[in-house]
């Protein structure tokens, strides 16, 4: 049996309620339905999530707010009569509009859009609506309970044959509304998979899977047909962005694989993430290339370092107690470097560096700003012999300098950073030179 996400831009329109509707019938397996709001038709529409936080805005700054409301409210109708869908938004409508005058929640506002579209998507497809608020747990600070939702869901849903489930929130214990962060229905999607204990769960997007790299920067980038959670997770850390981060989680945790499919691709099979796959599928050494720019190192250089007890952790202490949290930590033996996002530096530099000269009397601090990291992340990478030689040989024939090197001692990864400015000459390196050759 099959759970199916679709994200905002599957339901954009009422053709792609037909999409959804014809990729349903495709296999009787797709049971159960996680739907998102609608979301951007094309560039410079609004995605209905937005308008909602917009009206729950000017709702609590005392403005008008209903023509954001009526806004909404026409795309839901447009679509409907479209689908041939007799559906009343009236009474709706005005429940929303008297929670909004009288201090409803953003997560309560938010979460009216897929609720929404949940409804209209089950009346269209003829598939029971089971509303989320009374199968995704919250607790009353915001935070999702995983087992009481399992426990909950899954008694719900597995005495049903089919249901669509609105993604994006659930409620707590006193009916509250609360919501994931954006891009949640992943998450919503997941829960659903691990409580009704799928073989697979689909999230239908408009991409047709993780690509090998960013195609901003390697336009043709392959489409990775097999990840592991362990490299997704690589990966989506270092800026790959397809999935919710916490979609994760639940579906690993239950053995269950994640396909990440596009709705307006339907024959095509997608990227398969499973929580283990062999190397016999893999096409090339290395998985895929992800990276960003804004990290800054900070190096903290003392002699004879390797022998002071508690060093490390000094240092460290220095950056908790700014609260900045480190990405890599690249070592020598008189040598500590400290990779943080040079944004969360910046406001506390100085006192952070004073800091560490208080706290462990170094004979040297530099902050290096302007590097990008890449994670070069694949599983095939260890039973391959010289992929890090591969790799610098590829960066430092375009005469990159390569800053600072980190591999996990999984030899899952291997991180290398380089100035912001050879970001993109860097990626495409390691590109041509593991793919294309
Ligand atoms: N509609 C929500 C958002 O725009 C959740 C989602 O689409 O997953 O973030």
């Amino acid at each position: 049996m099959i759970v199916t996400k679709f994200g905002g831009s599957s339901l954009a329109d009422a053709e792609h309620f037909k999409k959804v509707k014809d990729i349903l019938a495709m296999d009787p397996e797709r049971k159960f339905v996680v739907p998102s709001a609608p979301g951007k038709r094309g560039p410079g529409d609004d995605k209905i999530t937005d308008l909602l936080y917009a009206a729950h805005r000017a709702a609590s700054e005392g403005k008008t707010f209903q023509h954001l409301l009526e806004r909404i409210r026409a795309r839901y109708e447009e679509i409907a009569s479209e689908l041939h869908v007799d559906m009343d938004f009236a009474p709706e409508f005005s429940e929303i509009e008297k929670n909004l005058k009288t201090g409803a929640t953003p997560d309560y506002a938010a979460s009216r859009g897929e609720y929404l579209n949940g409804k209209l998507l089950s009346k269209y497809i003829g598939i029971p609506f089971v509303d989320a608020a009374e199968v995704v747990r919250f607790s009353a600070d915001g935070r999702l309970m995983e087992e009481e939702t399992n426990a909950i869901m899954g008694e719900r849903l597995t005495n049903m044959r089919r249901a669509v489930v609105p993604g994006f929130y659930g409620a707590d214990a006193e009916g509250n509304i609360h919501t994931f962060s954006r891009g949640g229905s992943d998450v919503s999607g997941a829960l659903v998979a691990r409580a009704v204990n799928a073989d697979v769960y689909e999230n239908w997007t408009d991409v047709t899977g993780f690509r090998m790299a960013d195609p901003r920067i390697v336009p043709d980038a392959q489409y990775i047909s097999t990840l592991t959670y362990r490299e997704l997770r690589e990966l989506s850390y270092m800026g790959a962005t397809v999935l919710h981060e916490d979609a994760v989680f639940p579906v690993r945790k239950a053995g269950i694989p994640t396909n990440i499919r596009n709705t307006n691709d339907p024959k095509h099979p997608g990227t398969m993430i499973r929580a283990n796959a062999g190397q016999n599928d893999l096409a090339h050494v290395i998985t895929g290339i992800a990276g960003h720019k804004g990290f800054s190192i900070v190096s903290v250089e003392k002699d004879m370092m390797n022998a002071e007890l508690g060093f490390g952790r000094r240092v460290l202490q220095a950056f908790e107690e700014y609260g900045i949290s480190f990405e890599h930590l690249p070592t020598g033996i008189d040598t500590m470097c400290v990779v943080v996002h040079e944004k969360e530096l910046e406001p506390h530099k100085e006192q952070v560096l004073a800091r560490i000269r208080e706290l462990c009397d170094p004979d040297t601090i530099t902050v290096s700003d302007h590097l990008a990291l890449i994670a070069t992340v694949g599983r095939g990478m260890v039973r391959n012999f010289g992929t890090a030689a591969r790799l610098f040989t590829a960066i430092s024939a375009q005469g990159i300098s390569i800053r600072t090197i980190d591999q996990g001692s999984s030899e899952l990864n291997i991180i290398v950073g380089v100035d912001e400015d050879d970001f993109e000459t860097a990626v495409k390196a390691i590109y041509d030179t593991f793919v294309r050759m």
